[in-house]
């Protein structure tokens, strides 16, 4: 049997060809180090222009870093952060926001389908203004969620009015940012600065480049010697080029949109065909690259059994199965198979 991780999540799959392409012609002679080369000057130039505003923009290795080093530069040591109980910051960070900001504190809120509940987060600001609780300063908000699904405009509105309201600071994770916006079809700039949003954490990985994920700031204030806590962290690439040059080659004639939408469209189709099989039904709505189904009892283990890799972290039964720029309908075909198959 063989060891299958295709949906295990959207960094099993490998290099798309964009990023690959640029990373060779990037591997042509000397620059210089740090970032001073011009593959990374491109690169941020390449995010400026996609969201029509001059915005600073800094590469780190992976998602944690750029989620942590952001929200440190977004709060004191004495502020706390909001997020849903489900978001990565939270579940998947191994405390590096508290630890990169000296104490900040994660202060988690509820909310429906992975998403914030506005009420909820109303309530854990105003809950406590004395010196002795820490002072709510920063919504922390994914895109699409850690369950796959979407914040729309009327959302971000309505976030955008709470957090100018409550004087809160708004981040954005959006390890899979480009998912978000091929899905819901609108320009970047109108699910971003233009709708609060102070700092994204832009995914490059899960998109398809090797490492990498790039820090936006939209409130160019908060960049203040961002540089140096990059450096701190170990997070400053001496041979910055290769960093950067996926992103070059992932924006550079909107790969990032072919590429994100053929993982959505994947998730769609894999959902519509699950759904048809018996006792298989879907736990949240499928609105971006990922698909959380519920399996029949011992479905899942079956499925593992099987070969098939996959996470199952939210409940008894309930499976995730990601989809990326790699993901073919043979793997889906393949896949939906051997649930019919555990199913029995
Ligand atoms: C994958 C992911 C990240 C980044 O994780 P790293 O493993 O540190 O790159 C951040 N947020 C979300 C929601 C993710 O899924």
């Amino acid at each position: 049997m063989t060891d299958r991780h295709d949906f295990a999540s959207d960094n099993s799959a490998g290099v798309a060809p964009e990023a690959w392409t640029a990373l060779e012609k990037a591997n042509r002679g000397y620059t210089p180090g740090y970032g001073a080369d011009h593959w990374t000057q491109h690169a941020c130039d390449l995010i400026r222009e996609l969201f029509e505003t001059d915005c600073e923009v800094f590469f780190t290795f992976n998602g944690t870093a750029a989620n942590s080093l952001a929200l440190a530069s977004m709060c004191q040591s004495y502020h706390g952060i909001i997020c849903h109980q489900y978001s990565h910051v939270e579940t998947d960070e191994c405390g590096a926001p508290e630890f990169f900001s000296n104490g900040t504190k994660v202060l988690l809120v509820e909310g429906e389908h992975g998403k914030v509940d506005l009420a909820a987060v109303g309530r854990r600001v105003t809950k406590r203004s004395d010196l002795h609780y820490p002072k709510p300063k920063v919504l922390s908000i994914t895109q699409p969620t850690e369950l796959g699904t979407l914040y729309d405009t009327d959302d971000l509105d309505a976030i955008n009015e709470l957090k100018t309201r409550l004087a809160l600071r708004l981040h954005m994770d959006g390890a899979r940012f480009f998912n978000a916006a091929a899905a819901l079809d609108i320009h970047p700039a109108e699910i971003t600065w233009r709708r609060g949003v102070d700092v994204l954490c832009l995914g490059g990985t899960k998109l398809g480049m090797p490492v990498g994920d790039a820090v936006v700031f939209f409130d160019r204030a908060l960049a203040g010697e961002f540089e140096y806590r990059c450096k701190q962290a170990g997070q400053l690439a001496s041979k910055m080029r290769y960093l950067a040059a996926p992103w070059v080659g992932m924006l550079e004639g909107h790969a990032w949109l072919r590429h994100a939408r053929h993982g959505n469209a994947c998730a769609q189709r894999l959902a519509e065909e699950l759904v048809r099989v018996p006792g298989v039904s879907l736990l949240v709505p499928v609105q971006a690259n990922a698909v959380f189904a519920q399996l029949p009892d011992r479905a899942a283990s079956g499925l593992k059994t099987r070969g098939w890799h996959f996470y199952d972290f939210i409940g008894d039964g309930g499976a995730r199965f990601m989809c990326s720029w790699q993901t073919t309908d043979e793997q889906i075909d393949d896949l939906v198979a051997a649930i019919r198959d555990a199913v029995g």
